[in-house]
């Protein structure tokens, strides 16, 4: 179809005239597009260090699964097929609309390879590809103006919607659909009244619609249509081209880069200066994001990647309960301060502080970590790096919010947010009805164990949480673990600290924890609390291999060295909470869920938002202690979850979460009708036991507490 044997004499004549023309648009386009992406550039130029080199295989196939694949589109099922669609005629599109650039000026250009039966394949497909690509148009702008899905919506105070930008640009590509449909079909039809052998058109397509309309159509004029659209193609795409980089779409160019270099490690932070090791952290001058040229590069390439498709803020818990953060928006903001500050007429303005600019303490406080967000974005831009940098620089300027002062100083003097004694530490283990069963080795130097339980300050300190202490011990136990505790030794494993942006507070509980761990002579480390597993694993360095306890426990069920009593509560329906540090951030979703259905007649249901969609209570940690701005709690929110789910039991395998949840029963007047557990509690109550250890370990407590939903009461979540 791209042969030019359709050529009339006058039109030879007028064509070679018209090839300045032609050469001009595309010297001026490719020399506008070069110019705005070089300005584009610079403030990439100018940012942060940012290590993202490595693995160039891995980052290979995760461009073919998450660019070329669109692996994470299909989570939005419409919005995804859509997008599939578009992306799908965009790549059959390229070789045509390459080959399109060139046509006019080499009258007999085709791509290698695209003649003959090869080329007329391609072209039906191509037909087909610009048909469905307009129609996806015309529903994505029909989506955005009539339908709206919530999350398009721009909250108050989150600064404008990109609507008419992202219509303009909906509307500048179904004119290039069109344009590239009537130039196939002008030229189709055009031969055919010339009686030339013509091509197929694909059945019911755009062009072959245009060809049908167009048959009646005198020659002169079909050649005419046929320039006139070709000149609208050419002038419309290298306006789209030059366009893109002012807006969302910017990200058609940008993508495929944001892929390769995206993150390669959950879990992981960011060092604060990539090129500086923590030896010579006390040489940087300031610490983390102040002004945005303090972001690293590949996070400005985020900013430049956004689609504005508003999935993380979807997502994100923070978001749902009201806090003053939208992840979607801390990027706009962001990439509308670089278009602002880095004009591509005119020079760059002087950087200014970030915070108390474009975004606020609040929402730089407001995120719990969870990960949502990073989870659901299709173009995996980054967010807890972010965070946490702009954290590291409020927190360097001494702007800590007041309601984390006193943990933070307590963490400093005692290695624990609640300024307990470190002698107090083991005290869990030394109640009376537990250490008469189970006694828990203390490694100081005496005793020696394989396997280190680290417990972390959460669950030695607070009383409700200790209970998870003596389960976690009792497990190890029942499987002939050789274990032992830390005790007076082990500090907060700082993992939170980390992710408030206390970065030098972090370091020396991390130091302290590696040297007596190093000391212990343990070999292995269990943990049955994901922040300080995902420390252990993330954070430090030079120790041995960790596990959480459900990791433990679903090898042990698998090997039959844990077997189960039957629930007897038949009333009892249990759900399971994913704990955003051993879900998302580690991947752990199946192991608590094999261990509970391990446990005969144990009902359980999913709640909608499980596993990697799972709901944050509202952060571990730090986030104990603060009092952000919310309507509601994040924690009541997720009970509600699991009542609609229709459980009455969630199961969660997190202090933290057990801390919110229980909470969370409380406000949402659930208590006596919802009870939470931990996995190791309930796993503790439920295994059968050596004869001589059953009756005298089953945790009263714990006992009771299932016991309290063992009566249907009023049915919950409505
Ligand atoms: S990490 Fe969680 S809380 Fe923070 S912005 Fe993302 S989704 Fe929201
Ligand atoms: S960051 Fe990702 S998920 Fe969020 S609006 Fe942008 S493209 Fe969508």
């Amino acid at each position: 179809m791209l042969e030019s044997t359709y050529i009339p004499a006058q039109a030879g004549r007028w064509l070679s005239q018209w090839q300045i023309l032609f050469l001009t648009i595309h010297a001026l386009g490719i020399a506008c597009f070069g110019y705005i992406v070089a300005k584009r550039m610079v403030p990439l130029l100018r940012a942060e260090r940012d290590f993202r080199f490595d693995q160039p295989l891995v980052r290979l196939g995760r461009v073919l699964q998450f660019w070329l694949g669109q692996w994470k589109h299909p989570r939005y099922r419409t919005a995804g097929v859509i997008h599939i669609v578009i992306f799908a005629g965009f790549i059959v599109l390229a070789c045509r609309a390459f080959s399109l650039l060139f046509f006019k000026i080499s009258g007999d250009f085709l791509m290698p390879g695209f003649s003959g039966t090869t080329g007329n394949i391609y072209d039906v497909i191509t037909d087909y590809a610009a048909t469905m690509v307009f129609f996806c148009m015309v529903i994505a702008a029909t989506r955005r103006l009539v339908f709206k899905p919530a999350r398009y919506a721009v909250p108050p105070g989150y600064g404008k919607a990109h609507t008419v930008d992202a219509i303009f640009l909906l509307v500048l590509i179904a004119v290039l659909m069109v344009a590239d449909s009537l130039f196939a079909a002008s030229t189709v039809a055009g031969r055919f009244q010339q009686g030339e052998p013509v091509e197929a058109l694909a059945v019911l397509s755009l062009p072959w619609i245009l060809k049908s309309a167009l048959a009646s159509t005198s020659l002169p004029t079909l050649w005419n249509i046929r320039l006139g659209a070709y000149l609208l193609h050419q002038v419309t795409f290298y306006f789209l081209l030059c366009y893109r980089p002012f807006g969302i779409q910017f990200h058609v160019e940008t993508s495929l880069f944001n892929v390769y270099f995206a993150k390669l490690n959950r879990g992981t932070l960011k060092p604060v200066r990539w090129d500086v090791s923590d030896e010579h952290l006390d040489q940087v001058e300031s610490f983390g994001v102040k002004t945005f040229e303090d972001f690293t590069w590949k996070h400005i390439l985020d900013f430049y990647s956004c689609a504005d498709c508003g999935r993380c803020s979807d997502n994100c818990p923070s978001h749902a309960v009201g806090r003053p953060l939208s992840p979607r928006f801390l990027t706009i903001k962001a990439r509308d301060y670089s278009f602002k500050h880095y004009p591509v007429l005119g020079n760059a303005g002087n950087g200014t502080a970030l915070v108390g600019g474009i975004y606020s303490d609040d929402e730089v406080w407001s995120c719990t970590t969870c990960g949502a967000c990073e989870e659901e974005c299709p173009l995996l831009v980054e967010y807890i790096d972010k965070i946490v940098d702009l954290r590291r620089g409020l927190i360097d300027d001494g702007n800590v919010p007041q309601s984390l002062q006193k943990p933070l100083k307590a963490l400093e003097s005692r290695g624990n947010p609640y300024g307990k004694m470190e002698k107090k530490k083991a005290e869990w283990a030394k109640a009376k009805d537990f250490q008469s069963t189970c006694d828990v080795k203390i490694l100081d130097g005496n005793r020696q164990a394989d396997t280190l339980y680290f417990v972390d300050s959460i669950t030695s300190y607070d009383d409700r949480m200790q209970s998870i202490g003596r389960s976690t011990a009792r497990i190890l136990d029942h499987v002939g673990e050789n274990y032992g505790i830390l005790g007076a030794a082990e500090r907060d494993s700082g993992h939170e600290v980390r992710r408030f942006g206390e970065e030098t507070l972090f370091m020396a509980l991390r130091d302290h924890n590696v040297e007596a761990i190093q000391a212990s002579g343990a070999r292995r480390i269990v943990t049955a609390d994901p922040h300080s597993y995902n420390a252990l694993k993330h954070d430090y360095k030079d120790v041995p291999p960790v596990e959480h306890i459900s990791q433990v426990i679903a090898r042990e069920v698998k090997a039959g060295k844990v077997k189960f009593n039957p629930v007897e509560n038949q009333t009892a329906v249990y759900t399971y909470h994913d704990p955003c540090y051993l879900g998302r951030h580690n991947q752990i979703y199946d192991d608590p869920r094999d261990v509970l259905d391990a446990i005969p007649g144990l009902k359980r249901v999913e709640m909608k938002r499980s596993r990697d969609r799972s709901f944050c209570c509202g952060g571990g940690g730090l986030m104990l202690f603060y009092e952000p701005k919310e309507d509601q709690r994040m924690g009541v929110k997720r009970v509600q979850m699991a009542a609609e789910a229709g459980a009455n039991v969630i199961v969660t395998a997190c202090p933290f979460c057990m801390a919110n949840i229980e909470d969370a029963i409380k406000v949402a007047g659930l208590e006596g009708r919802m009870t939470a557990i931990d996995l190791a509690e309930l796993v503790d109550q439920q295994m059968i036991r050596q004869v001589c250890a059953t009756v005298s370990v089953n945790p009263p407590d714990r006992v009771a507490q299932q016991e309290s939903i063992l009566e249907p009461k009023t049915a919950i979540g409505g």
